[in-house]
């Protein structure tokens, strides 16, 4: 006898509702059709494990079948089946109704919950004009149920003829949803959610689609490497071959097991990211781990399962899950873990691997304060001869040699080897150790080290002069008036490219040492920096360049060009002050006097540095020491260049 009936549900009609809210995402149907089909089939295995089914289980298995000129498809499974009142509660009322609940309660933060809201059996509305059920309970004397319903909330319910134990799930695909009917479609969406579902599943002639067994749930002491390396591939084709994994398996206070993988990281942080693959006993679920992982490990690769990941929340609810914290605080752990030991027994590995590694930890440490407290001790630091150090290590080799008058260790480091090669070969001499920084996020990890090795700092190598980079003693400076300062910084101003500003101070350096030097103060370099990397100071980062220049007083070329200043430019005008009780008049003819003298004196000495040839000449060897000399500059460089060798050889 057939039954008619209404479907217990609230909202008067949800299948509009279905098909509107989960627009996006109707392909997950298929996910959740196969996934309650292999849930049925482990039931059953459970069964017959525990003695409670006795019988014949036959072949486990799920099946697709597509008939793709009638548009239909089905989903077959030999799982426990339902009886007629297992029908009528699961799918006439409970789900159907939390079904309605659900979308009532959720309905103002929908769009952010599509994707990982599998409506379950429900979902079929979203493709199917028609969804029958044919269902034949495991229980002794349970009689086989058809129940059909063409999506109005009306269903019929009737017994039926299926001999066989288990459920056929048939869609009748609907018109506007044709994609689904066709064997490509159907292949791709097999392959993307139900490649590592635990029981096979056949498409087509006798294609199981899936590995049962997939890599992360077996033993990690079965496994080789090139097992792990094989199944990297298989999940990333493209990819390089990772540099390390690490096997998840934890069952205590949540269950998650899973494989991560260190990918190569070339120069793009962010086209790395989201290549982990979240599964939910080995149904796939997303491939985005943002707020679940921690920032920077969505740069890892690999497989996360877990069934406590909730998967029917908002994404920003997940953040707050006290299960997904746990998790995140575990993987979290379980990186430290893994590179901790890497450390300590395979230091030739991680050396070797380091440059590629270096981006993800140095990532790390800058965005998660636990994992930079355990990384201080496996993060290492490679000098320019390419040798690597652990932090500490490296803070003891250079204790001695590069201790400053302040009591603080003095690492230096270059971020371009080639360009800086002059200041680098400058530290060598003095017996100083130089660093290599020069990845992406190195300015800010400059600025974390500084905070994290205590009575420690750090200095680009050409940020001052190698005497001031490592002061180990005060130094007597130059002793200049105000005015013999003055005119220094306009001349070395006249001369210098106009697009930056400079700061001109005198120093004693030594006679043997050049006569100018051209720096770049750390603090100044590192906010434009951090400020061009989207640090927020943008105030440094619209200021032109700022550079330090330093006149080597001790210098016989800067005696020499001095001598011929004071020779040939007066030394300024000196109009004493207007008096106090002068009229204004007075006083403000005092004034225009003084601007007009100031500028003349001015004018003399521009006049003066523009005909100066070593003046011109010693600068532009500083400038080109820096890769600074370009365009006319440079080629008005080489000319005058040529001349002075001429002079000197041939004349
Ligand atoms: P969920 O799977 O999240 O419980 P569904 O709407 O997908 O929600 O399914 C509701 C219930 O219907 C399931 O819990 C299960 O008891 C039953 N069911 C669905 N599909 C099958 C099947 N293929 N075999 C046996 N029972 C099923």
């Amino acid at each position: 006898m057939a039954t008619t009936g209404k479907i217990g549900v609230t909202t008067e009609n949800i299948f509009p509702v279905i098909k509107k809210f989960l627009y996006s995402d109707h392909e997950i149907f298929l996910r959740e059709l196969v996934a309650n089909a292999v849930d049925a089939t482990q039931k059953m295995k459970a069964l017959a494990a525990s003695g409670e089914f006795n019988g014949e289980l036959g072949e486990l298995s799920v099946r697709v079948e597509l008939d793709e000129s009638n548009k239909t498809l089905k989903v077959i499974d030999s799982g426990i089946g339902m009886t007629a009142e297992e029908v009528d509660k699961y799918i006439n009322q409970i789900a159907f109704s939390s079904a309605g609940e659900f979308l009532e309660k959720y309905k103002d933060q929908l769009s952010s919950i599509i994707g990982h809201f599998g409506l379950g059996f429900y979902s079929a509305f979203m493709v199917a004009e028609k969804v029958t059920i044919e269902t034949l309970s495991w229980k002794e004397g349970a009689k086989a149920v058809r129940w059909s319903c063409d999506g109005s909330p009306e269903y019929e319910m009737t017994e039926c003829a299926k001999e066989e134990r288990g459920t056929v799930i048939t869609l009748h695909i609907a018109d506007d949803e044709k994609e689904y009917a066709q064997k490509n479609r159907i292949t791709g969406l097999l392959n993307k959610y139900c490649k590592f579902m635990p029981v096979p599943v056949i498409f087509g002639k006798d294609d199981v689609i899936n590995k049962t067994e997939p890599l992360w749930t077996r033993k990690p002491a079965d496994l080789k490497e090139e097992d792990y390396n094989k199944f990297y591939k298989a999940l990333y084709p493209m990819a390089d071959e990772p540099l390390f994994h690490i096997h998840l398996n934890v069952d205590y206070p949540f269950n998650l097991t899973g494989i991560l993988y260190f990918p190569k990281i070339k120069n793009n942080v962010e086209i790395s990211r989201n290549k982990i693959q979240l599964y939910c006993n080995q149904m796939f679920v997303t491939d985005s781990v943002d707020n679940i992982v921690p920032d920077f490990l969505t740069l890892l690769h690999g497989v996360i399962d877990s069934p406590d990941i909730p998967l029917n929340v908002s994404r920003s609810y997940l953040q707050s899950d006290a299960n997904v914290k746990k998790i995140s605080t575990y993987i979290t752990k379980k990186v430290a873990d893994r590179l901790d030991e890497i450390f300590r027994n395979e230091r030739e590995q991680l050396e070797e691997k380091w440059d590629n590694l270096k981006i993800f930890i140095e990532y790390g440490m800058l965005s998660d304060e636990k994992f930079c407290e355990r990384a201080m001790k496996f993060c290492l630091l490679k000098n320019t001869e390419g040798k690597y150090f652990s932090i500490e290590d490296y803070k003891k080799s250079i204790e001695e040699n590069q201790t400053d008058m302040d009591k603080k260790v003095v690492f230096l480091y270059a971020t371009d080897a080639e360009s800086q090669y002059t200041f680098i070969e400058a530290a060598k001499s003095k017996g100083y150790d130089v660093l290599v920084m020069d990845c992406q996020l190195d300015s800010h990890f400059v600025n974390l080290l500084e905070t994290k090795v205590e009575n420690a700092r750090f200095a680009r190598v050409d940020s001052d002069s190698i005497d001031n980079l490592i002061p180990k003693e005060e130094k007597a400076k130059p002793i200049l008036t105000e005015a013999e300062e003055e005119d220094l910084s306009v001349i070395f101003q006249t001369v210098l490219p106009k697009e930056n500003q400079y700061f001109v101070q005198a120093e004693n350096l030594g006679a043997n040492s050049a006569p100018i030097l051209i720096t770049q103060s750390e603090f100044m370099r590192r906010y434009r920096e951090m400020s061009a990397m989207g640090g927020g100071m943008n105030f440094y980062g619209e200021m032109p360049a700022m550079y330090n220049i330093t006149v080597n007083m001790e210098n016989p070329l800067i005696a020499r060009i001095l001598d011929s200043k004071t020779a040939d430019v007066a030394p300024a005008q000196i109009i004493p002050d207007a008096s106090e009780d002068a009229s204004e008049d007075v006083k403000r003819t005092v004034t225009e006097a003084k601007a007009t003298a100031a500028a003349a004196h001015r004018a003399d000495l521009e006049a003066f540095a523009g005909d100066n040839e070593i003046l011109k000449q010693i600068t532009d060897l500083a400038l080109l020491a820096n890769g600074m000399l370009k365009g006319k500059d440079l080629s008005d460089f080489i000319a005058r260049s040529a001349k002075v060798v001429e002079d000197a050889y041939l004349k």
